[in-house]
Protein backbone atom coordinates (compact mmCIF):
# COMPACT_ATOMS: atom_id res chain seq x y z
CA UNK A 1 0.00 0.00 0.00
CA UNK A 2 1.48 3.23 -0.96
CA UNK A 3 1.70 6.51 1.71
CA UNK A 4 -1.89 7.74 3.03
CA UNK A 5 -2.83 11.28 2.77
CA UNK A 6 -3.71 13.33 5.33
CA UNK A 7 -7.32 15.04 5.91
CA UNK A 8 -7.50 18.50 7.06
CA UNK A 9 -10.60 19.35 8.79
CA UNK A 10 -10.46 23.14 8.26
CA UNK A 11 -12.55 26.07 9.03
CA UNK A 12 -13.37 28.35 6.61
CA UNK A 13 -14.70 31.52 9.55
CA UNK A 14 -17.72 33.02 8.48
CA UNK A 15 -17.22 34.49 5.05
CA UNK A 16 -14.93 37.38 4.68
CA UNK A 17 -11.32 35.63 3.82
CA UNK A 18 -9.45 37.76 5.98
CA UNK A 19 -10.59 35.88 8.24
CA UNK A 20 -9.36 32.65 7.82
CA UNK A 21 -6.52 31.25 9.93
CA UNK A 22 -2.62 31.91 8.29
CA UNK A 23 -2.08 28.09 8.56
CA UNK A 24 -6.03 27.21 6.32
CA UNK A 25 -5.10 29.91 4.20
CA UNK A 26 -1.79 27.93 3.07
CA UNK A 27 -3.49 24.22 3.38
CA UNK A 28 -5.70 25.83 0.61
CA UNK A 29 -2.99 27.89 -1.43
CA UNK A 30 -1.58 24.14 -1.77
CA UNK A 31 -4.81 21.91 -1.73
CA UNK A 32 -5.24 19.48 -4.23
CA UNK A 33 -8.54 18.13 -3.20
CA UNK A 34 -10.81 20.31 -1.24
CA UNK A 35 -14.51 18.85 0.01
CA UNK A 36 -16.79 21.42 1.29
CA UNK A 37 -20.15 22.22 2.10
CA UNK A 38 -22.34 25.06 1.00
CA UNK A 39 -21.80 27.80 3.72
CA UNK A 40 -18.51 28.65 2.34
CA UNK A 41 -18.20 31.94 0.54
CA UNK A 42 -16.86 32.97 -2.67
CA UNK A 43 -14.44 35.21 -1.99
CA UNK A 44 -12.69 32.23 0.13
CA UNK A 45 -12.43 29.59 -2.76
CA UNK A 46 -10.02 32.45 -3.88
CA UNK A 47 -7.50 31.21 -2.12
CA UNK A 48 -7.56 27.55 -3.20
CA UNK A 49 -4.59 26.45 -5.30
CA UNK A 50 -6.32 26.96 -8.70
CA UNK A 51 -6.11 23.42 -10.15
CA UNK A 52 -7.50 21.97 -7.52
CA UNK A 53 -10.36 19.64 -7.67
CA UNK A 54 -12.98 20.35 -6.20
CA UNK A 55 -15.95 18.15 -4.31
CA UNK A 56 -19.48 19.98 -3.17
CA UNK A 57 -20.84 18.03 -0.75
CA UNK A 58 -23.61 20.92 -0.02
CA UNK A 59 -26.20 20.33 2.31
CA UNK A 60 -29.56 22.00 2.84
CA UNK A 61 -32.71 21.87 5.51
CA UNK A 62 -34.67 20.53 2.06
CA UNK A 63 -32.15 19.09 0.05
CA UNK A 64 -29.92 16.31 1.47
CA UNK A 65 -27.06 15.68 -1.63
CA UNK A 66 -24.73 13.51 0.35
CA UNK A 67 -25.45 12.12 3.38
CA UNK A 68 -22.89 12.43 6.40
CA UNK A 69 -21.84 8.44 5.92
CA UNK A 70 -20.71 9.27 2.50
CA UNK A 71 -19.06 12.41 2.73
CA UNK A 72 -17.32 10.06 5.49
CA UNK A 73 -16.17 7.17 3.54
CA UNK A 74 -15.39 9.96 0.38
CA UNK A 75 -12.56 11.32 3.04
CA UNK A 76 -11.67 8.27 3.99
CA UNK A 77 -11.32 6.32 0.20
CA UNK A 78 -9.31 9.66 -1.10
CA UNK A 79 -6.64 9.75 1.77
CA UNK A 80 -6.23 5.90 1.10
CA UNK A 81 -5.53 6.08 -2.07
CA UNK A 82 -2.59 8.44 -1.04
CA UNK A 83 -4.31 11.84 -1.19
CA UNK A 84 -4.24 14.76 1.34
CA UNK A 85 -7.94 16.14 1.27
CA UNK A 86 -8.82 19.54 2.27
CA UNK A 87 -12.49 19.28 3.84
CA UNK A 88 -13.31 23.22 4.31
CA UNK A 89 -16.13 23.61 6.17
CA UNK A 90 -18.15 26.98 7.58
CA UNK A 91 -16.86 28.67 10.96
CA UNK A 92 -15.29 26.54 13.17
CA UNK A 93 -15.44 22.38 12.13
CA UNK A 94 -16.04 21.78 15.79
CA UNK A 95 -19.11 24.38 16.18
CA UNK A 96 -22.23 22.33 14.69
CA UNK A 97 -20.17 21.29 11.97
CA UNK A 98 -20.13 17.15 11.96
CA UNK A 99 -16.38 17.48 12.06
CA UNK A 100 -15.97 15.48 15.33
CA UNK A 101 -17.68 12.46 13.41
CA UNK A 102 -15.15 12.97 9.96
CA UNK A 103 -12.84 13.21 12.43
CA UNK A 104 -13.78 9.78 13.98
CA UNK A 105 -14.39 7.97 10.66
CA UNK A 106 -10.86 9.02 9.93
CA UNK A 107 -9.15 7.63 12.86
CA UNK A 108 -11.55 4.61 12.65
CA UNK A 109 -10.13 3.81 9.48
CA UNK A 110 -6.47 4.71 10.46
CA UNK A 111 -6.01 7.71 7.85
CA UNK A 112 -4.26 10.78 9.96
CA UNK A 113 -6.78 13.98 10.75
CA UNK A 114 -5.99 17.63 11.24
CA UNK A 115 -8.15 20.16 12.99
CA UNK A 116 -7.49 23.71 11.82
CA UNK A 117 -10.24 25.99 13.80
CA UNK A 118 -12.06 28.48 12.30
CA UNK A 119 -13.81 31.63 13.81
CA UNK A 120 -17.41 30.15 14.36
CA UNK A 121 -20.14 32.10 13.38
CA UNK A 122 -21.35 33.58 16.42
CA UNK A 123 -17.72 35.22 16.89
CA UNK A 124 -17.47 36.36 13.86
CA UNK A 125 -21.45 37.81 14.12
CA UNK A 126 -20.93 39.72 17.24
CA UNK A 127 -17.42 41.18 15.84
CA UNK A 128 -18.87 42.61 12.75
CA UNK A 129 -22.31 43.73 14.43
CA UNK A 130 -20.48 45.24 17.44
CA UNK A 131 -22.40 42.93 20.03
CA UNK A 132 -19.97 41.99 22.84
CA UNK A 133 -21.17 38.28 24.05
CA UNK A 134 -20.08 39.04 27.16
CA UNK A 135 -19.60 42.58 28.99
CA UNK A 136 -18.98 43.32 32.96
CA UNK A 137 -22.26 44.95 33.04
CA UNK A 138 -24.89 42.68 31.43
CA UNK A 139 -23.18 38.91 31.04
CA UNK A 140 -20.78 36.83 32.24
CA UNK A 141 -22.05 33.23 31.06
CA UNK A 142 -22.33 32.69 26.80
CA UNK A 143 -24.31 29.36 25.16
CA UNK A 144 -24.45 28.76 21.65
CA UNK A 145 -27.13 26.08 21.23
CA UNK A 146 -28.63 24.64 17.46
CA UNK A 147 -32.38 25.98 16.92
CA UNK A 148 -33.14 23.44 13.94
CA UNK A 149 -36.49 21.71 14.49
CA UNK A 150 -35.62 18.10 14.97
CA UNK A 151 -35.32 18.05 18.83
CA UNK A 152 -36.04 20.89 19.72
CA UNK A 153 -38.46 20.76 22.51
CA UNK A 154 -36.20 17.68 23.44
CA UNK A 155 -33.57 20.39 24.80
CA UNK A 156 -33.28 21.44 28.01
CA UNK A 157 -32.34 25.32 27.58
CA UNK A 158 -33.66 26.22 30.88
CA UNK A 159 -30.91 29.29 32.34
CA UNK A 160 -29.02 29.69 29.25
CA UNK A 161 -31.15 33.06 28.50
CA UNK A 162 -31.76 35.54 31.03
CA UNK A 163 -30.36 37.96 33.58
CA UNK A 164 -26.51 38.15 32.83
CA UNK A 165 -26.41 35.41 29.72
CA UNK A 166 -26.27 35.13 26.24
CA UNK A 167 -27.64 32.89 24.37
CA UNK A 168 -26.58 32.09 20.57
CA UNK A 169 -28.51 30.32 18.47
CA UNK A 170 -27.16 28.58 15.29
CA UNK A 171 -29.79 27.27 12.77
CA UNK A 172 -32.67 28.86 13.97
CA UNK A 173 -34.29 31.15 11.62
CA UNK A 174 -37.02 29.11 10.62
CA UNK A 175 -37.79 27.72 13.51
CA UNK A 176 -38.09 31.44 15.40
CA UNK A 177 -41.78 31.13 16.61
CA UNK A 178 -40.76 27.59 18.23
CA UNK A 179 -37.59 29.52 19.98
CA UNK A 180 -39.22 32.20 21.26
CA UNK A 181 -42.32 30.55 22.30
CA UNK A 182 -39.75 27.71 24.25
CA UNK A 183 -37.71 30.63 25.97
CA UNK A 184 -40.74 32.27 26.86
CA UNK A 185 -42.16 29.39 28.58
CA UNK A 186 -38.97 28.70 30.29
CA UNK A 187 -39.54 31.83 32.09
CA UNK A 188 -38.02 34.44 29.42
CA UNK A 189 -39.42 38.19 29.84
CA UNK A 190 -41.06 38.95 26.22
CA UNK A 191 -39.47 41.96 25.98
CA UNK A 192 -35.77 40.54 26.48
CA UNK A 193 -33.63 42.17 23.52
CA UNK A 194 -32.83 40.20 20.76
CA UNK A 195 -30.54 40.53 17.37
CA UNK A 196 -30.44 38.46 14.22
CA UNK A 197 -27.69 38.96 12.41
CA UNK A 198 -28.12 37.06 8.74
CA UNK A 199 -24.90 36.74 6.07
CA UNK A 200 -22.79 38.12 8.93
CA UNK A 201 -18.59 38.78 8.01
CA UNK A 202 -20.35 39.28 4.40
CA UNK A 203 -20.61 42.52 2.26
CA UNK A 204 -24.36 41.67 2.32
CA UNK A 205 -24.64 41.57 6.57
CA UNK A 206 -28.14 42.48 8.05
CA UNK A 207 -28.16 42.97 12.09
CA UNK A 208 -32.00 43.34 12.76
CA UNK A 209 -32.80 43.69 16.50
CA UNK A 210 -36.04 43.80 18.68
CA UNK A 211 -37.73 42.15 21.65
CA UNK A 212 -38.17 38.37 22.00
CA UNK A 213 -41.99 38.33 21.48
CA UNK A 214 -41.27 39.99 18.58
CA UNK A 215 -39.05 37.89 17.19
CA UNK A 216 -41.32 35.43 14.76
CA UNK A 217 -42.56 38.75 13.33
CA UNK A 218 -39.31 40.37 12.67
CA UNK A 219 -37.93 37.56 11.51
CA UNK A 220 -41.13 37.04 8.59
CA UNK A 221 -41.18 40.70 8.12
CA UNK A 222 -37.17 40.85 6.96
CA UNK A 223 -37.38 37.73 5.39
CA UNK A 224 -34.78 36.53 7.32
CA UNK A 225 -32.61 34.05 4.99
CA UNK A 226 -29.94 31.60 6.13
CA UNK A 227 -27.13 31.39 6.93
CA UNK A 228 -28.45 33.97 10.61
CA UNK A 229 -27.93 33.71 13.95
CA UNK A 230 -30.33 34.90 16.59
CA UNK A 231 -28.76 35.94 20.09
CA UNK A 232 -30.33 36.43 22.43
CA UNK A 233 -29.72 39.16 26.31
CA UNK A 234 -29.11 42.39 27.26
CA UNK A 235 -26.01 42.45 25.51
CA UNK A 236 -27.92 42.75 22.23
CA UNK A 237 -29.72 46.28 22.97
CA UNK A 238 -28.65 49.29 21.25
CA UNK A 239 -26.71 50.91 24.46
CA UNK A 240 -25.40 53.98 22.87
CA UNK A 241 -28.54 54.37 21.24
CA UNK A 242 -30.21 54.27 24.43
CA UNK A 243 -27.89 56.73 26.23
CA UNK A 244 -28.12 59.04 23.20
CA UNK A 245 -31.38 59.38 23.74
CA UNK A 246 -31.15 60.15 27.57
CA UNK A 247 -28.68 62.42 26.41
CA UNK A 248 -31.47 64.28 24.37
CA UNK A 249 -33.70 64.05 26.77
CA UNK A 250 -31.21 65.56 29.67
CA UNK A 251 -31.41 68.69 27.35
CA UNK A 252 -34.57 69.26 26.18
N1 LIG B 1 -19.59 25.31 11.85
C1 LIG B 1 -20.36 26.52 11.64
C2 LIG B 1 -21.83 26.33 11.94
C3 LIG B 1 -22.52 25.38 11.00
S1 LIG B 1 -24.24 25.29 11.32
C4 LIG B 1 -19.78 27.64 12.51
O1 LIG B 1 -18.90 27.38 13.35
O2 LIG B 1 -20.20 28.78 12.36
C5 LIG B 1 -24.89 26.48 10.19
C6 LIG B 1 -25.41 27.69 10.91
O3 LIG B 1 -24.34 28.56 11.25
C7 LIG B 1 -26.34 28.55 10.10
O4 LIG B 1 -27.66 28.05 10.12
C8 LIG B 1 -26.25 29.88 10.82
O5 LIG B 1 -27.02 29.87 12.00
C9 LIG B 1 -24.78 29.90 11.22
N2 LIG B 1 -23.95 30.68 10.28
C10 LIG B 1 -22.94 30.21 9.53
N3 LIG B 1 -22.37 31.21 8.83
C11 LIG B 1 -23.04 32.34 9.15
C12 LIG B 1 -22.93 33.72 8.76
N4 LIG B 1 -22.02 34.14 7.89
N5 LIG B 1 -23.79 34.59 9.30
C13 LIG B 1 -24.73 34.21 10.20
N6 LIG B 1 -24.87 32.94 10.59
C14 LIG B 1 -24.04 32.02 10.08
Amino acid sequence: MGNVGTVYLVGAGPGDPDLLTLRAARLLGRAELVVHDGLIDPAVFALIRPDAKLVSVAKSRARHTLPQDRINALLVREALAGHDVVRLKGGDPFVFGRGGEEAEACRAAGVPVEIVPGITSALGAAAAAQIPLTHRDSASIVSFVAGQCKGLTEQNWAGLAGKGRTLVIYMGVTNAPNIAEKLMADGLAPDVPVAVIENAARPEMRVLRGALAALPQLVERERVKSPALIIIGEVTAEKDAALAQIALEAHS
